[in-house]
């Protein structure tokens, strides 16, 4: 294989503390030499112009949903949201189980060109239809000694678990699911993943009443340091913002006592949220762009269940998104580039607990690279609420390097930026 040169980018690395214009040397799947003007070094490379463009250690998407075909219409393909995405590391959030893991190992994450990990599912079912049934996630369809057993034994793939803490649930069961998911977490010592604001209906009869602002308290009690809180920017009850409209109380106190917080873009994104979240000076740590079968222009499988809460605006020619659309998202809120590249490399490295390993630019290392196009002008971004963002600054994939290998972004999935 010839080696690469990437000629003359703006080089970040949040995790090197480095953001320079260099070139990158890339010989078979590693990184060889990191500087200025590497060509003397290698004549015979091939060499790729990266000037005016970023180049990044390879991006993680720490929310996806890949578990193809086996969770229905609800997972895409992992090549799609990964590498022809500019992604090289994909977090497959819940749509495995401890049933279902040995499957996603070997149909999912072992044909992918994309690396993929996965937050197994605190559910013996997973994912299936993004939860769209809710009688299949109640308390007795939790095996928490399974669902440990199969995290330890698969530790290169799962790296946390996935459950949920919202009002449908809560209505129905109260904390039990919750308790449950805590548990796997603490007995398989990986973080849990929790999706907050409304996922499924209240139920037509019978249930608790519950106060939306209520369930972030108590869920926050019964987590610990590295678990993640999903969702801040949400439009939905039952998250980071109140009723009344400001910030959860609690949320402040919830980072200081070390829980994280990953956006989980998705289609319920809603940039009203997101401005009161930041206003109050909570910023995330990761990004994730919950990309699904019901919010991406992708045919559904034949046959497949055809109604979902998170399809309701996504197919009506608005917003259309993927984890780089999302970081374009983030600087038009007034994310400094760095934090945005940090949330998608070395925080989400952090995530997937492969610090060091993954997310940085390092010789020696792998060479998972991305080289994003950074454009300047007027575009119009628009949420599933309505409201419009203008913005003077568009990043899209153009490629990445995954294991020294070439892929360019021409994923399906990917949005088409609209012009002011
Ligand atoms: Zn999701």
């Amino acid at each position: 294989m010839p080696q690469i040169l990437l000629k003359g980018g703006r080089v970040i690395d949040p995790a090197a503390a480095l953001d320079a214009t260099l070139d990158i040397l890339v010989d078979g799947n590693t990184i060889a030499a990191i500087g200025p003007d590497l060509a003397a070094q290698a004549p015979f490379a091939d060499v790729i112009d990266c000037a005016g463009q970023l180049v990044l250690p390879g991006l993680i998407d720490t929310h996806g949903h890949v578990y193809q075909y086996v969770t229905g219409r609800f997972g895409l393909n992992a090549d799609h949201c990964g590498v022809q995405s500019g992604v090289t590391t994909i977090i497959d959030q819940g749509g495995a189980s401890c049933i279902t893991l040995p499957g996603f190992r070997r149909f999912v994450a072992e044909p992918a060109a994309t690396r993929v990990l996965s937050y197994i599912s605190a559910y013996l079912v997973g994912g299936l239809e993004g939860h769209y049934y809710p009688d299949l996630y109640n308390p007795a369809c939790l095996d928490a000694a399974a669902t440990v057993k199969s995290a330890l034994a698969n530790p290169d793939l799962v790296k946390g678990v996935k459950a949920h803490a919202e009002i449908g649930g809560f209505a129905r069961w109260g904390l039990d699911v919750m308790r449950i998911a805590s548990r796997i977490g603490r007995d398989a010592a990986l973080p849990v993943y929790i999706h907050f604001g409304q996922l499924w209906p209240k139920p037509e009869q019978g249930g608790r009443e519950v106060n939306p602002d209520s369930i972030f308290n108590q869920v926050v009690d019964m987590l610990k340091p590295g678990d993640i809180l999903a969702h801040p920017f949400s439009r939905h009850p039952g998250g980071f913002v109140e009723e009344n409209g400001r910030l959860h109380p609690l949320v402040h106190e919830a980072v200081a006592r070390g829980l994280k917080i990953d956006v989980g873009h998705g289609s319920h994104f809603s940039f009203k949220t997101a401005r009161i979240v930041l206003d109050a000076g909570v910023i995330p740590d990761t990004l994730g762009a919950d990309m699904h079968g019901y919010n991406t222009h992708v045919p559904a499988p034949a046959g497949t269940p055809d109604s979902h809460p998170d399809e309701e605006h996504s197919f009506l020619g608005r917003t259309q998104f993927s984890l780089v659309s999302a970081m374009s998202s983030m600087l038009a809120l007034g994310l400094p580039l760095n934090h945005v590249v940090a949330m998608a490399t070395a925080n989400a490295a952090r995530m997937a607990g492969m610090e060091g390993e993954i997310g940085t630019l390092k010789v020696g290392g792998a060479a998972d690279i991305s080289v994003l196009d950074d454009r300047r002008g007027r575009w119009v971004l628009e949420d599933n609420e309505g409201t419009q963002l203008v913005t003077d600054r568009m990043l899209s994939p153009l490629f990445c390097l995954r294991d020294g290998i070439r892929h360019d972004a021409t994923s399906p999935t990917l949005p088409l930026a609209r012009a002011a």
